[in-house]
């Protein structure tokens, strides 16, 4: 059987960003926003319910860790490379996007986290993965309701409703 792309993924270190005992880093090919970075645990596993006490631990410490690494990244030069790679024509558009993001290489005002877990949450590949978006003041007329757009017509409560 094939391995999966996170499987895959973890030992090419040209793409790990950070590592830990029992996870490891990346940032998406297909950034929601500059810095969108994946957090995976080197187990193969599919569901959140299958993450052990030590590797949510070190979720903790990866989400503090690599929004400081964020600022620093040389997010030009990995997302041009990125779109080098010719990894899809998608893949191309979202990094363009993120290389004209006026807040590159900037403090995140905030962060949406999520995990897709299942494929009716969304999940493509079988393998729990971690997002981690960072959000900049003003990159939405309105944010309230973050992740409640996974289903778009419920992400506002506070538009009035009959
Ligand atoms: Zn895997």
């Amino acid at each position: 059987m094939d391995k999966c792309f996170f499987c895959q993924v973890q030992s090419q270190s040209q793409q790990v960003i950070w590592n830990s005992d029992k996870l490891f880093a990346i940032y998406d090919s297909y950034p929601v926003s500059p810095g969108h970075t994946l957090i995976v645990p080197k187990r193969h596993v599919a569901n959140l319910n299958e993450i052990t006490d030590d590797e949510w631990n070190e979720v903790k410490i990866g989400i503090n860790e690599l929004s400081k690494l964020h600022q620093t990244s040389a997010l030009k030069e990995i997302y041009t490379n990125f779109i080098k790679a010719e990894i899809s024509d998608e893949s191309a558009w979202f990094c363009n996007k993120a290389l004209k993001h006026p807040r590159l290489n900037t403090k995140p005002d905030g962060y949406n986290h999520g995990v897709n877990d299942g494929r009716a949450a969304g999940r493509t590949v079988d393998h729990v993965h971690w997002h981690m978006i960072p959000r900049f003041d003003g990159d939405m007329i309105d944010p309230r309701g973050g992740i409640r757009y996974v289903i778009p017509e419920m992400g506002n409560y506070k538009i009035p409703r009959k």
